[in-house]
């Protein structure tokens, strides 16, 4: 994933800034519960919601299951219309292939939709690196990009940013990209947005390479799809002379037919609209319409190992409509940054750990940063159970080793050897009743748990002498 992320301290290390920050968690707490809200009235709306979910669900697993197939015959219908694929193992091989196509046409700047993909692989520096600048169009990702930021969530990256900030940013920072901020601009969000547009227009007429991820890729005629809300993804698609698309290769959908379920739940489940605003499709090329050289990246980059994992690989099924960010208590509180990845969140959170690995100190500690209430699978329009996969990654890095867990398992050997021994388990009872004054209230290596928690005191006597004197 993006070295933009590499060397980040473990999950909370990383959020405890955010949690002391008293603007941040405002800012946050009142995006996310304003979107949770308007999304649980949008899904209300639909009698068939439970069906919808499961038909999400078994529409992407029984996709994954031939994921092969399915890829192939994309890349058959995608050639046949005049458009070339490419296939990526990893992030630095697809910069490799996006770099050398855009360098090959002698232009220094390029136009993007918001990707995730390319922010994965961390596109953006690698042009950067080759002394092309790539101008991010979506309203969020310009704000980000101006302010020399990091995403924070899946659909609003600047979500940490309230609109005194964004003004600030725009003022400070729009006349060094382009045409600068109106000198008197408030921070009216119909303002803002007129600056952003203003400022994105001269971009868009200018740009003859554009650089997309897409949502959906239809196999069965070689689509691809993007659904946005401001337009901007419209003018990335269609006004490029080249357009070329970094594309997850989990984003396949078999048919039309199937792509049909998720048009319903991703709108409700993302911005709770009943139909997003713009919605566009592409085949290949079209003579004198649009890009007349199209490109498809498919990006495997941890995906295939994922897609091994039995239990992990429901990941893979996530569309990214962010409605599992929104109802986090964690992610509520933590913000996005602490997560070390372009996908925070509950997703995040399982996700990053199986495309990257629980090598590193972020990944290793992602897995422990939900209180697995389950909020996130309730909400999920494809149906993750993220908390088992949660757990299921907690075994994984439990069975790595680390300090912590030698500990942990030294300490369940011993357990396990003293519950197997009952005259050894009567003697170690009765001793500790004896001794109970002469315990410490933080017993070494528990830090963690009684920093907030109390230990339970030891009862006096052991309840097998209790019973001993009471009941027999
Ligand atoms: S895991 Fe589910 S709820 Fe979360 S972003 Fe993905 S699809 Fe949406």
């Amino acid at each position: 994933m993006s070295g933009t992320y590499l060397g980040m301290p473990s999950f909370p290390e990383a959020a405890r800034g955010a949690v002391n920050n008293p603007t941040l968690r405002a800012n946050l707490r009142h995006a996310t519960h304003t979107i949770r809200a308007k999304r649980a009235v949008a899904v209300e709306e639909l009698a068939d919601w439970g069906l919808l979910r499961e038909a999400g669900k078994q529409i992407k697993d029984r996709t994954l299951r031939y994921l092969d197939t399915y890829l192939v015959e994309l890349e058959n219908k995608v050639t046949a219309a005049g458009g070339v694929v490419h296939w990526a193992a990893d992030a630095q091989e697809a910069n490799r292939i996006v770099v050398d196509l855009v360098a090959a046409t002698g232009e220094r700047e390029v136009v993007k939709v918001k990707s995730m993909a390319t922010q994965e692989i961390g596109l953006n520096e690698a042009l950067e690196a080759a002394g092309i600048a790539a101008f991010e169009t979506d309203l969020a990702e310009l704000i980000v990009q101006l302010g020399e930021d990091r995403p924070s969530h899946i659909l609003v990256p600047a979500i940490h940013r309230n609109r005194g900030e964004i003004r600030e940013i725009f003022a400070r920072t729009m006349s060094e990209w382009g045409r600068p901020a109106p000198e008197d601009l408030s921070d009216a969000p119909a303002e803002l947005a007129e600056a952003a547009r203003l400022h994105l227009r001269e971009k868009f007429l200018r740009a003859k390479v554009g650089i997309s991820g897409a949502n959906f890729m239809v196999a069965e005629t070689g689509t691809l799809v993007v659904l946005e809300s401001e337009g901007n993804g419209r003018m990335c698609l269609t006004l490029p002379e080249m357009l070329i698309s970094v594309v997850g290769i989990e984003k396949i959908v078999p048919s039309w037919r199937d792509l049909e379920v998720f048009l319903q739940t991703l709108p409700r489940s993302s911005t709770a609209e009943r139909m997003n605003p713009y919605t566009s499709t592409w085949t290949g090329t079209t003579s004198e319409d649009g890009p007349q050289v199209f490109h498809l990246v498919l990006l495997d980059n941890g995906r295939t190992a994922t897609l091994a994992d039995e239990v992990g690989r429901q990941a893979l099924r996530c569309i990214r409509c962010s409605a599992c960010l929104n109802v986090c208590p964690v992610y509520e509180r933590a913000g996005g940054h602490a997560y070390g990845s372009v996908y925070p969140g509950p997703i995040g959170a399982i996700l990053s750990p199986q495309l990257r690995g629980t090598q590193s100190d972020i990944d290793a500690s992602l897995p422990y940063a939900s209180s697995l209430c389950g909020a996130c699978y309730d909400v999920c329009p494809v149906a993750i159970d993220i908390p088992e996969v949660l757990v299921h990654l907690r075994e994984r890095v439990a069975d790595q080793g680390g300090k912590g867990h030698r500990l942990e398992k030294a300490a369940m050997t011993a357990a396990g050897w003293i519950l197997n021994h009952p005259a050894a388990l009567a003697t170690g009872e009765r001793l500790a009743s004896k001794t109970r004054t002469l315990h410490p209230k933080n017993p070494p290596g528990a830090g963690a748990w009684t920093q907030a928690r109390d230990l339970p005191e030891l009862p006096g006597e052991p309840f097998r002498d209790w019973w001993k004197k009471n009941r027999t």
